[in-house]
């Protein structure tokens, strides 16, 4: 834990805090019509009836007789197929009811091209430690979506690494078929197939292994991927999110463990879910449901944050701590047992080999030194004002003092300015060769080409950087404000350092991007982050754009030793240059504003 880094705890029931509460059953309390959701009164009253219950709500809303259904359908059809709980009927635990399954199908918009109301999830990802009841829970989805959805001729589908690995996925939902009484009636189980068919409607489950080919045609009206760390790639998954665009309202779930491998398919999964948790505006159709151990204490308070005077959130980063188990094992006061994993901790604790294997499957931490960064909630919260213009902005500060941070890629892309001003104000150049722009465009949905249009970003003819053009803005800004330094990286600036000092006699100052010349420089631009009113960025698109890319690296074992990277993967369509030159700017705050003399700040005059 870094010193410099001060942390409030939310206040907790004393209940909350007591030993031994993690065994004790949960008390869930939810408002499921508080829940996030996008405002919207289309569509007529809902007039959705199940036992006598009508919703007489209208627009985007929590449907309670549609949830109901499914809890009920789990309730009184399904019988868990092995574990503590075997042969006993599968009633949803408290967490696993009002956390994932009533806002997952209770949530509902109206949909003007089918003219209904349907349910507004149309993608999951759930992310919890192993040994939580996953594949019972994903089971039951899948039975539940195969013939008691109202989908007719409903094609279901699991994913598994490979063909071995197709039959045990597809297990407990056999068991559960087999052990149901009306389910057994109902459904076939074509066993060479590894296929359950309903042929009331037509429909049929069955398990896709990853290395068979899947450009068949699949037309899923549920996908359920289990374990992303069984896919090698993201294949698979496009090819039924694209199959799934013909039906009413598909489901594509995803239920994982974290994964070791941070440039992975599965970790920009999580990633998103991450994002998503933090911001649920960002895509109001993924339901997002993260249990994850926080490695540091930026993701501890992000948490806290995110989910105030929640009992089972953790107290510290420490793994070792029961106390901090509950939050990543949501079944712990249900049917997880926390006798098993204090085992398991006893063994980490005393073979450092074991201990990676229980952060990552027993905490659901991701064991590797790369993570994301800046929480959007954080950086959302620090909008200021919103910048209409960036002209608009360079209005405001017109004649302050500020500090710059330039940040020179190469000649070939992106290069930023930052000026970061003493209220915490900051103020963007970005610049870029226009022949970047349409690969760029590509990844971005067309946004660099807005961000170019409104200004944000200044496109300079031809294939490289126009330094000239760079020079000019930056004498301008010399002229338009009081630049006390300006802090470059070292590898890739001397001739740009040698131009702008002639031309502006600016000081420049040397750094670069290492562990040393990072750490101090994005401790402080947390800290402000997290102040109330140290930093404000107007919206900037374009650092918005970055903020959510950059990631963070600490090398193993010191996390409190930090630099910014541009994450490994897609590393066509990423940029982050915006962030690295807030944090030269910094640098140079952090070296402090030259003391004015007293004859200024007091107004004294010379001779009195
Ligand atoms: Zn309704």
């Amino acid at each position: 834990m870094s010193p410099a880094v001060t942390t409030r705890r939310p206040a907790r029931s004393k209940a909350a805090t007591r030993p031994g509460r993690t065994t004790r059953r949960r008390v869930l309390r939810v408002d499921h019509n508080k829940r996030w959701r996008p405002r919207s009164r289309r569509g007529g009253t809902c007039g959705y009836t199940l036992d006598r219950k009508t919703c007489a709500k209208r627009g985007a809303h929590y449907c309670e007789p549609r949830a109901d259904k499914v809890v009920k359908f789990f309730a009184e059809l399904l019988i868990h197929p092995a574990g503590a709980l075997a042969n006993t009927k599968f009633v949803l635990a408290p967490w696993q009811e009002h956390e994932i399954i009533r806002p997952l199908f209770g949530e509902v918009h109206w949909s003007e091209q089918w003219g209904r109301y349907v349910r507004r999830y149309t993608r999951a990802t759930v992310v919890m430690a192993r040994k939580n009841g996953k594949s019972a829970l994903l089971s039951g989805i899948a039975l539940y979506m195969l013939c008691s959805d109202g989908e007719e001729s409903a094609e279901v589908y699991g994913a598994a690494a490979n063909t071995r690995q197709a039959g045990k996925v597809f297990e407990p939902a056999t068991k559960m078929v087999k052990k149901s009484p009306i389910l057994a009636k109902r459904l076939k189980h074509i066993r060479n197939a590894r296929r359950l068919v309903d042929e009331k409607t037509s429909s049929h489950y069955e398990i896709i292994p990853a290395d068979a080919d899947n450009e068949l045609g699949h037309s899923p009206h549920c996908f359920i991927l289990d374990e992303v760390l069984s896919q090698p790639d993201d294949s698979l998954w496009k090819a039924m999110v694209t199959g799934a665009g013909a039906r009413t309202q598909p489901l594509m779930l995803a239920i994982t463990t974290e994964t070791t491998a941070h440039a992975s398919f599965g970790a920009d999964m999580i990633d998103e879910a991450d994002r998503v948790m933090e911001d649920p505006a960002r895509a109001p159709h993924h339901f997002a449901y993260v249990r994850k151990m926080p490695k540091d204490v930026e993701e501890l308070e992000r948490l806290w944050r995110l989910f105030p005077a929640r009992p089972e959130l953790p107290v510290s980063i420490d793994p070792w701590d029961e106390r901090n188990w509950a939050w990543a094992n949501p079944a712990l006061g249900s049917f997880l047992s926390i006798q098993a994993l204090r085992e398991d901790a006893l063994e980490a604790r005393t073979d450092r080999s074991k201990e990676n294997g229980f952060r990552q499957f027993r905490l659901n931490q991701r064991v590797s030194q790369v993570s994301r960064w800046i929480s959007m909630d954080l950086w959302n919260a620090r909008v200021g004002e919103v910048a209409p213009t960036p002209d608009w902005i360079r209005g405001r500060l017109k004649g302050e003092r500020c500090w710059g941070g330039l940040d020179l890629s190469s000649k070939l892309d992106l290069t930023s300015l930052a000026l970061v001003f003493p209220d915490g104000s900051v103020l963007w150049r970005f610049w870029l060769p226009e022949s970047v722009i349409p690969t760029l465009d590509e990844h971005t949905n067309g946004r660099i080409s807005e961000w170019v249009a409104d200004g944000w970003i200044t496109a300079t003819d031809g294939d490289t950087i126009d330094y000239d053009r760079i020079y000019d803005d930056v004498t301008a800004d010399h002229k338009d404000f009081r630049i006390v330094d300006i802090t470059y990286d070292k590898w890739s600036g001397e001739p740009v350092r040698q131009e702008i000092v002639k031309r502006t006699r600016l000081k420049m100052v040397e750094s670069d991007t290492t562990f040393l010349r990072m750490t101090g420089p994005m401790q402080e631009f947390m800290r402000r982050l997290k102040a109330a009113d140290e930093f404000q960025h107007f919206g900037n698109p374009v650092a918005t754009w970055m903020a959510d890319n950059v990631e963070k690296k600490s090398p193993r074992d010191d996390p409190d030793r930090l630099r910014p990277v541009k994450p490994d993967r897609d590393k066509t369509g990423i940029r982050i240059d915006g962030i690295p030159a807030v944090l030269f700017a910094l640098d140079g705050a952090l070296r402090g504003m030259p003391k004015p003399s007293v004859y200024e700040s007091q107004g004294m005059a010379l001779n009195s």
